[in-house]
């Protein structure tokens, strides 16, 4: 098969789909192979989506909001520029939460995407059309963003490989910021292997990103194949307690009992500020996004007001009209916690409690390699189940949102069904140690 048929193919394979799935913002009909295919590199000529938060020159890129629903930007993501300089083919802008805030996919406002194991189910958030792209078959890989566990929930509901790398492994440069200090881009694939291809690309140094780290990147790929023996697994009480559904549990379960028949040694540790992680995370998050948010005014891009009469007229009413709900709460809740009266009470209090739970982790990895669990609470519910309580959505991310406010990497590995739907394993480990993700995902991959 030749670069241009693939393509074709693909986009063929889109169009048949989309109207089922609705896992892309915008399909890029005119997508080419780039020129010179040189096939010593196994990633020519592949194409890929890139979720719509993460900007594509000339190509619009919305992140899912009313406010840049006509934004074309005219530079690419450095992401964008090293896949190009892969030599893949980029074929579409993949749907999600409005600017990543959502668990479900349900904020964007350009409607859900479907669960394709479940079309009445949701594919998870806030990278879900990058995760229903995948395992409903548009494209073999998409990038997603995870600030709080947007590419690893949304792996795990829809039965795909998503990796978060560490903190400063991947330039954001280009990523419509959400939580700064939380978000990453990270690589959404089928198969673990086709995942450390990608991210050996991705990885690495970045003028226009001063938090990358210039650490050498190992090669991804040569921890694939290996085995688990001797490998320290530390499994966290707390992600087994009270609030995970026990069939979920057991299947976790069963996939730990594989590691531990192959040699792996299981210790059983405790993560006790877990309980902390989800009213932490949403102030620190938020008030990061109030800051991130303020670019948006009517005047620099995307959408503005018609019936504005004067200067504040354009903010108030471009700002009420464009951002959809969530956004407004996760503004509003984001501005009290950094106001004069409540910075004390709330955001100072909060950057505290994440240093203890970055402790905690630190004190696991003294004596494990990876932490191993459920990625979700349950498998995918269903479509507006949840769409009503806030509280209730973000209760979703209690097993995810750590691995954020602590820098590692993170990653959601397939590990079976319940009554039908996929659920992934999580596996974390220390900063810059995706080897061992990848090590560990590949080898369950293997035996399941
Ligand atoms: N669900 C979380 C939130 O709504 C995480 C989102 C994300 O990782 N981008 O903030």
């Amino acid at each position: 098969i030749t670069a241009e048929q693939l393509t074709q193919d693909t986009l063929a394979k889109i169009k048949e789909l989309e109207p089922k799935l609705n896992a892309m913002i915008t399909v890029i009909d005119d997508a080419k192979p780039a020129e010179n295919l040189d096939f010593s590199n196994e990633l020519a000529g592949i194409p890929i989506a890139v979720k719509d938060n993460i900007i594509t020159n000339n190509v619009k890129t919305t992140a899912a909001s009313h406010i840049l629903y006509n934004y074309v930007p005219v530079y690419d993501a450095t992401v964008v520029s090293k896949l190009k300089a892969a030599k893949m083919t980029i074929i579409g802008k993949t749907n999600m939460d409005e600017f990543a805030m959502g668990s479900s996919s349900e904020n964007s406002y350009f409607g859900a995407p479907k669960n394709p194991w479940d079309l009445t189910k949701v594919t998870g958030g806030s990278s879900g059309g990058s995760a229903a792209a995948v395992a409903g078959g548009e494209v073999i890989a998409a990038l997603g963003t995870d600030t709080g566990g947007s590419i690893r929930q949304p792996a795990a509901f829809n039965g795909i490989f998503g990796i978060k790398p560490t903190y400063g492994r991947v330039s954001r440069w280009g990523l419509i910021a959400f939580g700064s200090s939380l978000d990453q881009i990270g690589v959404m694939t089928k198969r673990v292997q086709d995942s450390a291809k990608i991210l050996n690309v991705l990885s690495g140094a970045d003028d226009h990103d001063a938090t990358v780290s210039e650490r050498e990147v190992p090669d991804f790929t040569k921890a694939l194949n290996q085995d688990v023996k001797g490998l320290r697994v530390a499994v966290p009480e707390e992600y087994f307690g009270e609030g995970i559904s026990e069939k979920v549990k057991a299947l976790i379960k069963e996939q730990i009992k594989v590691l531990e028949d192959h040699g792996a040694i299981i210790n059983k540790v405790s993560l006790p500020h877990t309980k902390y992680v989800i009213p932490d995370y949403y102030i620190i998050a938020s008030s990061e996004a109030s800051s991130n948010l303020q670019r948006f005014d009517g005047i620099r891009y995307g959408y503005r007001s018609k019936d504005a009469k004067n200067l504040l007229d354009v903010y108030v009413k471009s700002r009420s009209e464009g951002f959809g709900d969530e956004v407004k709460r996760r503004i509003m809740l984001g501005s009290f916690a950094l106001s004069a009266g409540s910075y004390d009470r709330f955001f100072r209090q909060a950057a505290k409690v994440r240093t203890l739970i970055c402790r905690d982790f630190e004190k696991i990895f003294e004596e494990n390699d990876v932490i191993v669990g459920p990625t979700t609470p349950t498998p995918a519910f269903g479509l507006n189940s949840k769409t009503k309580d806030p509280l209730e959505m973000y209760a979703n991310d209690i097993l995810t949102i750590a691995a954020n406010l602590a820098g590692v990497p993170a990653a959601s590995v397939p590990a079976g069904l319940v009554d039908g739907m996929p659920v992934g394993l999580q596996i974390m480990a220390k900063r810059f140690d995706e080897e061992s993700i990848f090590r560990v995902a590949d080898f369950i991959e293997r035996s399941n």
